[in-house]
């Protein structure tokens, strides 16, 4: 059982204003702090290098693209011979197959897109502008000289940074690499994440519930929130409020890991061990955090892992990982900028606030015809309802100052950005 003493030092939900909270700012950048980036470089085929976070700053090779080619079908001419009536056709261009001549005064060629401009020749007139007879063509009026054509290096040229080191490779980096030729490239090793449930209340999937006892969900959203960061974790179950139990897998844990992640318990030492197993094995800071939901989360180091022991409740896991977890995770994987986008967005309901904490609803944003965004919080807030993340795309951010807002007012938004 825990002490009295212990109690009273530990966070409280129905606290209104105190003064010891630590503000989510303040966390953040502790929290920043901790994180040393990885520097082990695995070097992998381009494909596999698709959520991975490049090393080093990638030179392209070569001029992207290598050889001035046309933008259209359509005839490549000179330009000094754009008021000629007309012009006699001498052969064709293919994308892959070029010209293999001199285009001469008064003369032109039949072009595709992507072929390479024929000598001579500097200015593309699309075909729809042609009219074509036999051998000869003549064009519209209005053409301009070095129309329709891909200057060679205009996209890259040899020796330029074509990607910074520290980027998250998407699908349009992972075609930029293979655009320059490139089969293999050196990317971050992926953080290593251990993660755990804590509650002697906790059944799995398949076992029947007696009263009181839920099944852990927790687990379930931290496997979908690390399998989308981009994060190689292994899953250490459930582990029931027994001090010896939870020495054991707090050691394990941070043995085989860059990040120890549990849930409940350890953070809110509702049990006295928790508090005193994490003291004995490693150095751990429990904060009362200004926000909602969210507030009580524990944070250190065990052994060289840093460890993050998050609230039970199921949505507060969700909020803390986005907001502290995910930016460690990002920062930890080699990522240089880290911070997710906000948006304004007008609120279609009411949303109460008392201020001293940062408040993260969630809410559903829309957008409409005339260009504005309108965001339209989930109704019940309560941290154990996963169904309003369910429901949610974003979350409706009021700063700790805030005293709520009124209808039609503009409130910070963070899109959820498919991770969540
Ligand atoms: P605690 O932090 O241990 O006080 O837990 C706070 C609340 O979260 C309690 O209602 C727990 O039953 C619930 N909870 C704790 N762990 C989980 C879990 N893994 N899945 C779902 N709910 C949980
Ligand atoms: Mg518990």
């Amino acid at each position: 059982m825990p002490s009295q003493n212990k109690i009273q030092i530990q966070p409280s939900c129905d606290d209104v204003y105190d003064p010891a909270l630590m503000s989510v700012k303040a966390a953040g950048e502790r929290i920043t702090s901790m994180v040393v980036p990885l520097s082990d470089i695995e070097r992998v085929p381009v494909r596999e290098a698709l959520g991975r976070v490049l090393a080093a700053d990638l030179k392209s090779p070569v001029n992207v693209p290598n050889h001035t080619n046309s933008a259209m079908d359509g005839y490549a001419v000179r330009a000094n011979d754009l008021q000629q009536p007309v012009l006699s056709v001498i052969g064709t261009a293919w994308a892959g197959c070029a010209f293999n001549g001199t285009v001469e005064k008064g003369q032109c060629v039949r072009i595709m897109t992507g072929a390479v401009m024929p000598e001579g020749s500097d200015t593309v007139i699309v075909q729809e502008q042609v009219e074509r007879n036999g051998n000869t063509i003549r064009f519209t009026t209005g053409q301009k000289p070095e129309q329709h054509i891909r200057h060679s290096g205009e996209d890259l040229t040899a020796g330029s940074i074509a990607l910074t080191g520290g980027e998250r490779l998407f699908p349009a980096e992972i075609g930029l690499v293979a655009s320059l030729g490139i089969g293999e490239l050196g990317v971050v090793r992926q953080p290593r994440v251990a993660f755990f449930s804590t509650g002697d209340e906790l059944r799995s999937i398949g076992e029947p519930l007696a009263l009181g006892e839920i099944y852990d969900s927790n687990r379930y959203t931290l496997h979908g929130m690390l399998t989308r960061a981009g994060t190689n974790f292994i899953d250490l179950g459930v582990v029931p409020d027994d001090r010896n139990q939870l020495r054991e897998t707090f050691v394990r844990a941070a043995s085989m890991a860059d990040v120890v992640i549990a849930s409940a318990g350890a953070s809110v030492g509702d049990a006295d061990y928790v508090y005193e197993v994490l003291n004995e094995i490693g150095q751990v800071n429990f904060w009362k955090i200004a926000m909602k939901p969210g507030r009580p989360l524990s944070v250190g180091k065990i052994a060289g892992a840093i460890f993050f022991g998050l609230p039970g409740n199921p949505v507060s896991v969700m909020v803390t990982f986005y907001q502290f977890v995910l930016p460690a995770l990002r920062r930890l994987a080699g990522e240089k900028s880290a911070s997710p986008m906000r948006v304004f967005a007008r609120t279609t309901k009411h949303l109460k606030k008392k201020p001293g904490r940062t408040e993260f609803l969630r809410g559903v944003l829309s957008h409409h015809e005339d260009g504005e965004l309108t965001v339209t919080s989930t109704g019940d807030q309560g941290s154990g309802i996963l169904s309003s993340m369910s429901r949610a795309n974003c979350f409706i951010i009021l700063e700790a100052e805030s005293q709520g807002a009124a209808v039609g007012d503009v409130v910070t938004v963070e899109p959820f950005s498919g991770l969540i």
